[in-house]
């Protein structure tokens, strides 16, 4: 009789994102005096840059053509060179130098961020930071990385508090090093970014210790202060102990497009093994590349006209943070992010418990918001807004928030 993989049961059964549909639902049901306005989950709204539905356009009429249709993409892992020498120029404009061939084109970060502990061995320790962004934490549970699951935290992950004391941003851990560290900037959920000398200090430990980083910059697109690194390895050493990973989804509205890359610089080894190639091997035997029309698509996002339009979009977005930002701090909140971010992490009032603090704003509001406890404990004590709704019902939003606090 077969067996199941029982690290799947001791997942805490996707709690946060289920539980604040039971409460909307539960509200919504006795009729809430105004419309809800959603400013919790993290998914884009604006449309498509034209330029890249033209791209699209363009494409899907050339897969209908006996002379133009492509099948399985035979160029390097899974990726047109058209794609991945524009991904290699876009990092060479910020002066990093990327060969096309340490560029890995997917389908999403998410599966990308879950899916490299294939290379790793189940017997690594990982480090998280708390709070994060749920995949790094269940996909390693997943595979048994992780321990059990004590009702709160991973008996084998390390956590790596980021509060307003490091300003959002890890310390080294106490102890032995950790193997595998997972670092998000700009991040998600708090909005903090990493400067270049915090950076710094990740990679010197991870080279001195052996350990890898799995940088996620899926928000390095929202960065608007200079001196913020965009890429980590814009920081020297990188290169040997950082895997970057990045997507089209929050940088060019591409949540429903599905296309993303991971940088693998073939200079990272362990124990004498490349970890490019090993993650070739990965993506060969078990991923057959993004649609042809999709990589036409995220081509078009590099394109004057394809910057120019996404641009706008993100813009959009900033400027929905800096409404909150200073609607919420005028009203005598405490907030951070929402500067190189699409993320506000908002402190509570008084103390009150996230959970409280969300279904207040629920209620009396009927504002939908993200309490920062689902997100590992140093998250209780705040509640996460996102950038990403309509400019007028963000607007609406804040006036709301404020009135009833
Ligand atoms: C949205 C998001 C991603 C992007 O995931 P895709 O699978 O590319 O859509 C990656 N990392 C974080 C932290 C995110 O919030």
């Amino acid at each position: 009789m077969v067996r199941i993989n029982q690290n799947f049961l001791k997942l805490p059964g996707g709690y946060l994102f289920p539980e604040i549909g039971r409460r909307v639902r539960a509200f919504s049901a006795q009729n809430p005096p105004k419309p809800l306005i959603r400013l919790g989950i993290g998914d884009v709204t604006q449309p498509l840059a034209p330029a890249v539905v033209e791209a699209m356009v363009k494409a899907s009429k050339e897969m209908g053509e006996k002379e133009t249709f492509r099948g399985y993409c035979e160029e390097t892992c899974c990726a047109y060179d058209f794609l991945r020498f524009a991904i290699r120029d876009s990092y060479g404009e910020r002066e990093v130098d990327i060969a096309d061939d340490e560029i890995f084109v997917s389908d999403g970060a998410k599966s990308d961020c879950g899916s490299i502990g294939d290379i790793f061995s189940v017997d690594n320790v990982v480090a998280v930071c708390d709070p994060v962004y749920p995949v790094y934490v269940d996909t390693n549970a997943m595979s048994g990385r992780a321990g059990e699951y004590d009702g709160e935290k991973w008996t084998r992950l390390i956590y790596l508090p980021c509060t307003e004391e490091n300003s959002f941003f890890p310390d080294l851990p106490a102890g032995p090093a950790p193997d595998l560290i997972y670092l998000c900037s700009p991040n998600n959920p708090t909005g903090a970014a990493a400067t270049k000398e915090q950076l710094k200090v990740w990679v010197d430990y991870a080279n001195a210790n052996g350990s890898v980083i799995l940088f996620d910059s899926a928000y390095e697109a929202f960065i608007s202060q200079s001196g913020i690194p965009h890429s980590i390895f814009e920081v020297e050493g990188a290169k040997t102990c950082a895997i970057e990973f990045r997507s089209f989804s929050k940088s060019a509205g591409f949540t429903g497009t599905r296309c993303a890359y991971t940088v693998i610089p073939k200079e990272l080894e362990r124990e004498g093994v490349s970890l490019n190639a090993l993650w070739s091997r990965r993506q060969g035997t078990k991923f057959n590349g993004v649609p042809y029309v999709v990589q036409r698509a995220a081509q078009a996002v590099f394109t004057p006209e394809g910057k120019a339009q996404t641009r706008a979009a993100i813009d959009y977005y900033l400027n929905n943070a800096k409404v909150i930002k200073e609607g919420l701090t005028a009203a005598g909140l405490t907030v951070y992010g929402g500067v190189n971010a699409p993320y506000l992490w908002v402190k509570t009032p008084n103390g009150m418990p996230s959970w409280d603090f969300f279904d207040l704003l629920l209620k009396k509001a009927c504002v939908v918001t993200t309490p920062g406890a689902g997100f590992g404990p140093s998250g209780e004590g705040y509640i996460r807004v996102t950038a990403f709704g309509d400019a007028d019902a963000t607007v609406e939003a804040v006036e709301r928030i404020v009135s009833v606090i």
